[in-house]
């Protein structure tokens, strides 16, 4: 959440500073600004400009006149924590003589002690933020040299933070410090760039430091120095970033989420290929950092993840358990943390997040691992702080995914867990034969999601209808259940609608009492033997006046024949249905939202990468 850019170089800096903001949009986007170090000879500028508005980087880009001046600066989008969204909370915050400017991404927990101390020295808040003590604790200690003083701040603050810092008297540096939110440097020829998120900076440089935590650098445009929290000099390891600007951008469609829903046939091949030992019918996942013997001596599974991709972990473990035969559950990350659990040797821990940064799921991990667990990323996102702390793991190669609902991530790291499966099966009890039978019914999955995918129209359609209700229930078993889950999510998430997602044998508990001819359900009917129990609970629900839409394979013409409307699905092994379900409810989600007027890609109080807990 949030994106932080700093830029220091030749170039005019409130632009590179504003487009980085852009690329950064999708983390955090209630209010945004800049702060600059203007020339000394620009007449309508401070030493220091600061520019914030409310909304959109848009408005930002307005206020910005399009000739200031200056060559260094830091830059934010902002997710509102604490203190309400308005211009004097949006960051940049300066310190009471405009000396100093911060950008922050993530909380300072003790900011309300911090700033009872500070005014009684006499400093004076603008903001209701907790960020702003950060620019006043600066001031306070600067002396002179902007490192020293941000590393003296930093001994004071706990929480999370991602932080950026300029100072008027320092023209051309800027300072930056992690601890739990994401920063990167960007290097360049004569320019360097800060930012939360590689996207930021991918116009200028692929070359990049990803900072660990407790380490702060400083940046001048032809050098910069990191150092840790002991003070000694760290020796960078530079990345090459591998994808290439046209990655993020919109390509011809209305939004990104619409292009992200229609790449998962080429996101689901990626994330499957130089993976498929058909020979052999085994998965090779080389960034496991397990040997044979290690993974073979796992007793039992455990994922820990937040939001969609719990959803994921859900569908893994229902795989692992009835596939490869081991003890498998999904946790929610926020919860796992705080309950004191119990790490069980022989457990593998698998923790899954499309960022890799989702602070929830990382110090959820970070406790396991304390514990003494072994665990694994599934991460979408190279370099990211899970995938580095993590013990191995699987990058899902989705490519970079900026609408807020996540979609081609999701299917993604479905491929990653039936990968995963694969290798855990074949170390048990299957067959070589049935190995290269999943293997083979695996490969043909993006063809698959395809043609899912040509139902688009029929879609559209049944949006138009039904986007009108406030409330839905969406319903599934087995494996399809976290498919309802996920459905209902997607509609919430970018639609605003109410809904529901639920183990379809489990309504008559109590649910059904929603059902009445205002409120439709959505059932995913799979092709095995949970087919005639679901369709049972679709009686149910028709038989009280519900609406049904259902969900099956194009040669299920009874289920057909019984919703109300109906959405052909291709016909394939019900192992594998999640991918070709999720699709139509994927679409369904999106088409709602846009007839309905909303923002797709930026729903509101959302956005993407929640690094703060
Ligand atoms: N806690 C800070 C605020 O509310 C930073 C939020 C963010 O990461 O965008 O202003």
């Amino acid at each position: 959440m949030c994106g932080i850019t700093g830029y220091t170089g030749p170039k005019q800096a409130s632009r590179i500073l504003v487009d980085g903001l852009k690329r950064l949009e999708y983390r955090g986007y209630d209010s945004a600004g800049i702060a600059v170090q203007t020339d000394p000879a620009d007449q309508r500028a401070n030493a220091l400009t600061v520019i914030k508005r409310v909304g959109k980087i848009a408005s930002l880009r307005q206020a910005v006149p399009k000739d200031l001046s200056g060559h260094c600066g830091i830059g934010h989008t902002r997710w509102a924590t604490h203190g309400e969204v308005n211009e004097v909370n949006a960051h940049p915050h300066a310190d009471g003589s405009n000396r100093i400017a911060i950008v922050h991404n993530g909380i300072i927990e003790n900011y309300l002690s911090l700033k009872g101390m500070l005014e009684h020295e006499g400093m004076v808040f603008a903001s209701q933020t907790d960020s702003e003590v950060i620019a006043h604790l600066v001031a306070y200690h600067y002396d002179g040299d902007l490192e020293a003083a941000l590393k003296a701040a930093l001994k004071h603050l706990k929480g999370t933070f991602g932080i950026g810092c300029v100072c008027s008297q320092e023209p051309g540096r800027i300072v930056g410090a992690r601890n739990g939110s994401p920063l990167v440097v960007g290097v360049g020829d004569g320019e360097m760039f800060l930012a939360s998120d590689v996207n930021a900076m991918l116009a200028h440089t692929k070359r990049v430091v990803y900072l660990n935590d407790g380490e702060v650098v400083s940046l001048w445009p032809h050098d910069f120095r990191i150092s840790d929290g002991d003070d000694q000099s760290v020796d960078p390891k530079i990345d090459h970033v591998t994808w290439e600007l046209d990655a993020i951008e919109k390509e011809g469609f209305g939004c990104y989420m619409e292009k992200e829903i229609f790449e998962q046939p080429d996101s689901i091949e990626r994330a499957l290929k130089g993976r498929m030992d058909s020979e052999y019918g085994l998965a090779k996942l080389g960034g496991l950092n397990l040997s044979k013997k290690e993974l073979h001596a796992m007793q039992r599974v455990r994922v820990i993840a937040a939001g969609t991709s719990w959803h994921a972990g859900l569908v893994g473990c229902h795989l692992v358990e009835s596939i490869a035969r081991l003890p498998a559950l999904a946790e929610l990350a926020s919860e796992l943390r705080y309950r004191n659990p119990v790490v069980e040797p022989g457990t593998l821990y698998l923790s899954v997040s499309q960022s890799g940064e989702t602070a929830d799921t990382l110090y959820a991990m970070r406790e396991v691992q304390r514990r003494g667990g072994t665990v694994l990323g599934i991460c979408n996102v190279v370099g990211s702080t899970i995938a580095r702390e993590s013990d191995g793991g699987i990058y899902v190669h989705s490519g970079p995914e900026i609408a807020v609902a996540s979609t081609k991530a999701f299917t993604s790291q479905l491929a990653a867990f039936y990968l995963l499966t694969l290798s855990l099966a074949r170390m048990h009890d299957m067959s070589h034969h049935d190995g290269s039978l999943f293997l083979s019914q695996l490969k043909a999955i993006p063809g698959l999601v395809k043609r899912a995918l040509e139902q688009r129209d029929l879609i559209q359609a049944l949006a138009k209808k039904y986007c009108h209700c406030s409330d839905f229930l969406f319903l599934g078993r087995g494996l399809l259940y976290p498919i309802a889950l996920e459905g209902a999510l997607k509609l919430k998430e970018i639609s605003y609608i109410h809904a529901e997602g639920y183990a379809a044998g489990e309504i008559k508990h109590g649910p059904i009492a929603l059902v009445s001819p205002q409120t439709p359900s959505v059932f995913l009917v799979p092709n095995d033997h949970l087919r005639e129990k679901t369709i049972t609970n679709l009686k149910e629900i028709k038989a009280r006046g519900g609406p049904v839409i259902a969900i099956a394979s194009e040669k299920d013409l009874e289920v057909a024949a019984i919703a109300d409307d109906f959405i052909p699905v291709p016909d394939c092994d019900s192992r594998f249905q999640p991918f070709t379900m999720i699709v139509p409810l994927q679409l369904f989600a999106y088409f709602c939202a846009l007839e309905l007027g909303r923002d797709v890609d930026q729903p509101r109080n959302l956005a993407k990468s929640v690094t703060v807990e």
